[in-house]
């Protein structure tokens, strides 16, 4: 059985890089028909917050990336952490280290004027505790091999050496009995059965050392994929001005889940040409083999298009629920929440086909549907009054004839109010923008809107009249 895990530490959002690296872990585990569990490496105290936790665990909510099992403490561990480090004493894979503060800066000093990374030099390997110092709590160190190569056979970056000489003995547990980063992420990963770790490659180097730890103990090395960082359109590190985000940022610019998931897909894996997938599908084609080898780079436009795509594809309904949710968090929510009613809501379905073609995020879909929010009379854009004031007030004359034909509806219907209006710029010999245009002025106080038949019937016929009404003479 295949199990994964996501394995953040709580010191901030859920960024965009570590929502990709979960959305790898569970779409793996779903192809093969395994698990992903949750583990949070929350043993830094000072850094790790009860918020984060939160922030991540809402963030992966949101995105639909789904783990099995409680959430697992990494800090509530740390008893077996410790047990661990005994075998490992007792088995002598590791020693106790009495080196100083002022031994270790020496050494560092040493590395510095040769130029390459400081290393501990081992001095307390083969010492025996007979000669240990008093009254010094010692760290305790893995006994790692001196000579010959760590070799990871990365699923992503193939063979991967590492000369042996290069990783020194480094800390298990300090002085103060607390774990190391690289000893608690070993056990933690054997004791939650993971048999495929899948993460940035910024771990790489990390999981040569893990091997060793994981050889120490005995214990069979979980498979390892290493995935390249996201990188910024301009090639650089991704920063926040990059798109660095947490999840919830994306979520209040209007993006979908879905479509933030297939953007993150996109980046870094591939499957032929196609660009969108959706997780059933992901099931039958996801693997480790469509994952690029390169930095991807991250590219808001594409993002855009890509939410763009699916919120035209998206269920009328399902939308206006996700504009709900979303006045909460956008800036302007209260201006919107403090309006919205059923009757909207019901005109928000009913304006979603014509909202939707001119949208790539739901912000915009807000924005096409402030008609339907505001109330008369209606704030008037300089333009739109222009339009009106035009020729002499050309444009409200032609509104009042037209309110009355359109009073003259019996039902109000899409297709009645498209037929009324051409048949009366027919009858005038006018263009219809010469209609339309004042009308969409009325209606809307704009000169862009979804179309304008569609927003007439959208407001239904008491409202739409008494819009005219306002701008007509
Ligand atoms: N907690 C580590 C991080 O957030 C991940 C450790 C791992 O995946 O092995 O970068």
């Amino acid at each position: 059985l295949v199990v994964t895990r996501f394995a953040p530490s709580p010191t901030g959002f859920l960024h965009i890089g570590g929502a990709r690296t979960a959305l790898f872990n569970w779409l793996y585990a779903r192809a093969n028909g395994g698990k992903m569990l949750l583990r949070i490496e929350d043993t830094d105290r000072e850094r790790s917050t009860q918020e984060a936790v939160d922030a991540i665990i809402d963030g992966l909510t949101w995105l639909g990336i789904e783990w099995e099992c409680d959430p697992v403490s990494q800090a509530s561990r740390v008893e077996r952490h410790r047990e661990a480090v005994e075998q490992l004493l007792e088995t002598g894979h590791a020693y106790r280290c009495y080196a100083s503060q002022e031994e270790l800066e020496e050494m560092r000093e040493k590395a510095r004027a040769e130029k390459r990374p400081p290393r501990y030099d081992g001095r307390w390997r083969d010492r025996d505790a007979s000669e240990a110092p008093e009254g010094i709590a010692p760290v305790i160190r893995i006994k790692s091999p001196q000579e010959g190569e760590t070799v990871i056979h990365d699923a992503i970056q193939g063979e991967v050496r590492f000369p042996n000489k290069d990783l020194d003995d480094l800390v298990l547990l300090r002085s103060d009995g607390t774990p190391t980063y690289m000893l608690a992420v070993v056990v933690d990963d054997h004791d939650m059965g993971i048999t495929d770790i899948i993460r940035g490659d910024d771990h790489l180097t990390n999981a040569a050392r893990q091997k060793i730890i994981y050889e120490a103990l005995g214990w069979p090395v979980p498979k390892m994929a290493h995935i390249p960082l996201i990188h910024g359109a301009d090639g650089a590190k991704l920063s926040k001005r990059h798109g660095a985000l947490g999840a919830e940022a994306y979520r209040a610019m209007g993006y979908l889940p879905e479509a933030l998931r297939n953007y993150l897909l996109r980046l870094g894996w591939a499957h032929g040409d196609e660009e969108y997938f959706n997780t059933e599908e992901l099931n039958a084609v996801f693997g480790l083999s469509g994952m690029g080898k390169s930095p991807s780079r991250f590219d808001f436009a594409k993002l855009e298009n890509m939410n763009g795509h699916y919120i035209r594809a998206a269920d009328n309904a399902y939308l206006v629920s996700r504009m709900k949710d979303l006045l909460v968090e956008m800036e302007n929510g209260a201006w919107f929440q403090e309006r919205w009613n059923e009757t909207i809501e019901r005109q928000l379905v009913d304006a979603m086909p014509g909202l939707k073609e001119r949208a790539k995020t739901l912000l915009e879909l807000f924005d096409g549907a402030r008609f339907l929010f505001d109330a008369r009379p209606l704030p008037m854009e300089d333009k739109a009054k222009a339009i009106l004031d035009a020729d002499d007030g050309a444009g409200r004359t032609v509104l009042a004839e037209l309110a009355q034909k359109l009073d003259e509806i019996p039902l109000w219907s899409l297709e009645e109010i498209e037929q009324t209006v051409r048949a009366f710029t027919d009858a005038k010999e006018l263009k219809l923008g010469k209609v339309a245009q004042p009308l969409r002025a009325a209606m809307t106080g704009r000169t862009t809107s979804p179309g304008i038949f569609d927003v007439v019937w959208v407001l239904g016929k008491e409202e739409a009249l008494a819009r005219i009404h306002d701008q007509a003479v």
